[in-house]
């Protein structure tokens, strides 16, 4: 914890995204028709959504 500053914000593997039920939403990445597809997914409510942002 000694090295959590202000430019940990730049890091995006750190950055959580949260959903309006309080679950935490984790990044999946799926491979459809050949290409790589990242799409969000809420732990505990299980709604999906295409990016961690729109878990609004
Ligand atoms: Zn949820």
């Amino acid at each position: 914890m000694a090295a959590v500053s202000k430019n940990s914000r730049t890091s995006s593997t750190t950055h959580r995204f949260y959903c309006p039920c309080g679950g935490e939403v984790k990044m999946k990445t799926l491979f459809e028709n050949g290409k790589v597809k990242n799409t969000a997914e809420c732990e505990k409510c299980k709604r999906v959504e295409r990016r961690p942002s729109d878990f609004v």
